[in-house]
């Protein structure tokens, strides 16, 4: 129970741009559209073939689902939507007599007031937000049916302090990525990850009922492959080339 603390996010968060314009998220997202589309038959199938709606209505109702780290849309809908649509083809009960209800899961910083303003028109579900960090318990216990979290749990809660520390083998000379430095600065983030990771498993497994789901959609690169060979990798490599550009010449221009 040491995760249950009630507060919302940690001092420092960084949410993805908000509103709907050119530099949105909701309008920079098709990477990640294309990853959420991809795996919806995926998702679709397993609930179809596991999740034993029946048991699950009967201990709790309505049937309660959550995407963590949703953003201000417009993925988060297509993801919510495809899961209703198969829990509702597993119901054998009349369909409409079941409520759902979607907690939209984001920093509290994250843009709400576009995501709630987006919340399709026809939607069949009750709609409510929950700001705070995924690491921490942001529900009652066992008041999930179903969590979903994608492209979110990569983020991890702090830098790891070694590698901003000049005098630690882990110093990682300021960059923002991992995949051009020593091993030991891929040890430090992959210890982060794990902390992390382990935090939110922790805490998703007081909400989630007996024989819920959770749904996990993350970039990952193959345990044996070469981090600096891969293309995802070098995307940031090069990001962040450019933000420390970007950084110096700010300190240029003060000093
Ligand atoms: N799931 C959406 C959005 C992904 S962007 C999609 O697939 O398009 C990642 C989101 O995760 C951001 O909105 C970011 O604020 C959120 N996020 C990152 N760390 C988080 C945390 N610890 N708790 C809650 N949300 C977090």
């Amino acid at each position: 129970e040491t995760n249950k603390i009630y507060s919302s996010s940690p001092l420092k968060s960084f949410p993805t741009n908000g509103g709907k314009g050119p530099l949105s998220y909701a309008n920079n997202c098709q990477y990640q559209k294309n990853g959420v589309v991809l795996t919806q038959a995926l998702i679709y199938e397993e609930i179809t073939k596991k999740l034993d709606t029946e048991f699950l209505l009967s201990h709790l109702n309505p049937f309660r689902i959550s995407d963590m780290g949703c953003s201000a849309g417009p993925n988060t809908f297509i993801v919510v939507q495809n899961i209703i649509e198969a829990v509702k083809s597993k119901l054998n009960l009349n369909k409409d007599m079941i409520d759902f209800q979607v907690f939209f899961n984001d920093h509290s910083e994250n843009d709400f007031n576009t995501l709630f303003k987006s919340l399709p028109v026809e939607r069949n579900y009750f709609a409510a937000g929950i700001p705070g960090s995924f690491h921490r318990r942001l529900l009652p216990s066992s008041s999930l049916h179903l969590v979903n979290t994608s492209y979110a749990l990569h983020w991890l809660s702090k830098i790891p302090e070694e590698i901003q520390d000049k005098n630690s083998p882990a110093w990682n000379k300021g960059k923002v990525h991992y995949s051009s430095s020593s091993k030991n600065v891929e040890a430090a983030y992959a210890a982060q990850f794990a902390n992390d990771m382990e935090s939110f498993l922790k805490a998703r497994a007081e909400e989630i009922v007996h024989g819920g789901f959770l749904a996990v959609l993350l970039p990952c690169i193959p345990n044996e492959a070469n981090p600096s060979k891969c293309t995802i990798n070098a995307l940031f490599e090069f990001m962040g080339s450019g933000l420390m550009d970007m950084v110096n010449m700010v300190e240029l221009q003060i000093f």
